[in-house]
């Protein structure tokens, strides 16, 4: 089975008003047709707008979390139907602000990836381990757990996407060591051939935590790492698009 397709995804956070919607113009007139897939995940308020922004690009447009319910009494949250109606594609789900700020644990986390499915929406599923649990030497072992338990059995064939964010990594300015990061990609995938046989080579494992246009591309060459997921340098079309040009092209 062939590499997957690098892909660098922009995740927005809860950043970004009508404005902010030339940076995505940029970025979809900026990004490479072929080779490598770009993907913006701006705030929900936005998506519908951005998909008029990035029409006719190969930008594809991403939401940040979805509810497990396709609809009802649910106030504040939104459907993986809702964003597919929106012009949404993928969705983003378990990022650890949404663990950690929503007390969101693995089983809803795979509730969530079964509603995206059923949507048509490519589910992009985080995991990562504490500062507390890298320095207990527990690392491996929390992100083995978490993907077993985050990834329903209906995955099996589908188009998903896995991205590695250590906690301590995201929006900090620090990284793991190159080697680290290569050590919990490999670890994911030999967990995902577990789970999945032959079609677990298939998803690209992203690596997420201040990427940056200056450390890119050493960290997106190492191997079993399929890409980027981005978050504070994903704000800046000429920051975001500078990070997909070190990515290797399939
Ligand atoms: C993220 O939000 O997923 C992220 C990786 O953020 P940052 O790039 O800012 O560390």
């Amino acid at each position: 089975m062939s590499a997957p397709i690098p892909l660098i995804a922009g995740n927005w956070k809860m950043n970004g008003a009508g404005p902010a919607l030339a940076e995505a113009s940029a970025i979809a007139a900026g990004a490479p047709a072929a080779g490598v897939r770009v993907a913006l995940c701006p705030p929900a308020t936005l998506v519908e707008r951005m998909s008029r922004a990035l029409a006719g690009s190969p930008v594809e447009l991403g939401g940040q979390d979805c509810h497990a319910q396709p609809g009802g009494a649910f106030t504040g949250d939104i459907s993986a139907e809702m964003l597919a109606d929106a012009g949404a594609s993928l969705v983003i789900l378990g990022h650890s602000e949404r663990r950690a700020g929503h007390d969101e644990g693995d089983a809803d986390v795979a509730a969530k990836v079964s509603a995206a499915l059923k949507a048509g929406l490519e589910p992009i599923v985080c995991v990562g381990e504490t500062q507390a649990e890298r320095e207990a030497g527990q690392a491996l072992e929390v992100v083995t757990r978490q993907v077993r338990a985050s990834l329903p059995a209906e995955l099996a064939g589908r188009a998903f996407t896995l991205a590695y964010e250590p906690v301590w990594a995201i929006g900090t300015g620090l990284t793991p060591s190159l080697q680290d990061i290569v050590e919990v990609h490999q670890a994911i995938r030999a967990t995902l051939r577990d789970m999945f046989g032959q079609a677990g080579a298939a998803p690209a494992i992203l690596y997420g935590g201040s990427v940056k246009p200056g450390n890119a591309a050493e960290i997106l060459a190492l191997p079993e790492v399929g890409g980027a997921l981005v978050g504070g340098a994903s704000l800046k079309a000429a920051e975001f698009l500078a990070i997909v040009e070190g990515a290797p092209r399939a």
